[in-house]
This record gives C-alpha cells, structure tokens and sequence, in this order.
C-alpha cells in the first residue's frame, strides 16, 4: 500500500532527512531514533504511530527545533531548520505544564501573537476566532486551573491555531483526556485542519486514533527507531466516530497496523545502546 492519495500531489512543505539521535551517556549514548526520512506534502495530516520509548517525542522536538539531530537535517520550505520556526507551531501532551497557570485561557491564546509582534486589533480577533473554533469562546476570562483537562488541551489547541503556523506538530495531545473528550478533540483537529488548510504532524501510541485521524499513518519501530511503513489511509475524508470505526475498510488496516507493530517488536528486543556494529 502506497501514499498515494490527494495530498501527496502537494509540493513537499517538511522534510526529515535521515533523522539519527543519540543522547550522550556515560555507556555511550542512547539510540533514540536510528533512521527516519519522511515528507509531508503541504496540507497533510499525517499520523506517526510508535510503542512507547521509540523516539516520538525526540523527533518532534528535532523536526521543531529545539533540539539537534545526531545525523541528518530537516528542511521545512527548502531551509534547513536549526532553531524553532515561526510559521510551526508544537501541541504538548502535557497540556497542564504549557499553559501559564497565572494568564487568562485568552491571554495563554494571546502570548506566542505579542511574542511574534502581531498588533493588538488583530491579536484579539486571532484569539476570539480560534476559542469560538475550539468551542471555548465563554470562557476566555477563567484560569486554566479552573478548566477541565479537556478544555485545558483545547486551549493549547487554541493558542496553536491562532498563532496560524503553516505546520502543526501535536505531540499525543489527548493521551491524558477521557475517551469522550478524546473523540471530540479528535473531530475538531480534524476539522481545524479541513477548515485551516493547515499541514499536521500527529504523534500517537494508539494505533485506532492513527488510523481515524490520518491521511497517512506512518508506523515506527521500537527503539532504536525505524520506519516499518508509511501507508496511505484510503478511507473517506468526512470521518465519523461512529461510521469511521465501524467500516471494514478501518478495521483492516487498524489490524495491519497492529500486525506490522507486532512484528517489530519480535525483531527488535530490547536493546536501546548504540550497537557496536558501524
Ligand atoms: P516516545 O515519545 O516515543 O515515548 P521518547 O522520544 O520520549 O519516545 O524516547 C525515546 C528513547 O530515548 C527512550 O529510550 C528514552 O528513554 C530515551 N530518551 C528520551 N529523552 C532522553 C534524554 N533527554 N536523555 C536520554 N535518553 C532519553
Ligand atoms: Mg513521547
């Protein structure tokens, strides 16, 4: 099965160019991620999926530039990124830890927009259309604290999609929210996305949400970290918790999914040193 869909007939927007990591330790080094090269075409939403420990987190901090690669480059518009990009934006998992506790849910929208110079007029309609977006527009004078956890992640939500990056990297953004909290927060990125025209890069372990989300699921292997496959989801765009689930097209490939993840975990053991071999 091939990528072979709509978007993939986009220019190429990001480039992960033979992406290596290695922390340095006192054993010498952890291999978090051996080898992954990858292109997001400009207005895809892209699902990478991995066990846990493989290296997700690592990679989206390499792609947005927090932090060096060991090997390889990442191009985003033809230039090599080597510090956070302006027109990215980065969704935690722990969205209780980004946002500021003592800033207004308006005010946690508003920050990154003062930050990159975006004028007042502006910065409030950018903040009012991207709360009402994420269902939050009565509530932008509480604290955070004072929310759900999912509303505390639609307000990260929020404050990514006003800052109105070119690519939005989420990183297991609702690992830690209830399964009906999760199903809607699913629809609205998914939805965001239709509406925004926005290229997405989702991080997840949960092989279904993969599955549901994606255009295009791109499974890695356990640490040291691989591409086992990049596959195109050739389900229909307008998802549907109920429908979308239920349709034997899904339910196949969520169990070629699983299956391919099965398999690596066989090849792989356990190892997370840099092997010896060059
Ligand atoms: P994932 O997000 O897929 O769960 P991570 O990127 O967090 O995976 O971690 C991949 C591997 O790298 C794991 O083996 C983890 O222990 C290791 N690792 C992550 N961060 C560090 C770090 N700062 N120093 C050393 N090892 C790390
Ligand atoms: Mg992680």
């Amino acid at each position: 099965m091939s990528a072979d869909h709509k978007g993939a007939e986009a220019p190429v927007l990001l480039s992960v160019q033979g992406i290596q990591k290695i922390y340095p330790s006192a054993g010498g080094g952890v291999e978090a991620v051996r080898d992954l090269t990858f292109d997001l075409h400009k207005g895809e939403f892209v699902c990478l999926v991995g066990p846990s420990g493989s290296g997700k987190t690592t990679l989206l901090k390499v792609i947005s530039g927090l932090m060096a690669a060991t090997t390889g480059q990442v191009l985003l518009d033809g230039t090599v990124v080597d510090g956070p990009p302006r027109n990215m934006a980065l969704v935690f998992q722990e969205y209780g830890r980004s946002l500021y506790p003592w800033l207004r849910v308006a005010e946690n929208v508003e920050l990154p927009l003062k930050v990159a110079g975006v004028g007042k007029a502006e910065r409030q309609s950018r903040v009012a259309e991207a709360l009402d977006a994420v269902g939050l527009a009565h509530v932008p004078k509480s604290y955070p604290w004072e929310l759900s956890g999912g509303m505390q992640q639609r307000v990260a939500i929020a404050r990514a999609i006003a800052y109105q990056p070119e690519v939005l990297l989420m990183d297991e953004p609702f690992a830690a929210v209830d399964a009906q909290t999760r199903a809607d927060l699913e629809d609205l990125v998914r939805s965001v996305w239709a509406r925004l025209g926005l290229t997405v890069l989702f991080v997840t372990h949960d092989i279904d949400e993969s599955v549901y989300l994606g255009e295009r699921v791109i499974v890695l292997s356990s640490s040291p970290t691989v591409i086992l496959e990049d596959l195109a989801i050739d389900l229909p765009a307008q998802r549907d918790q109920l429908e979308t689930r239920s349709d034997p097209r899904f339910v196949e490939l969520r169990h070629h999914v699983y299956a391919q993840i099965q398999k690596a975990k066989t090849y792989t053991g356990d190892t997370q040193s840099v092997p010896v071999v060059g």
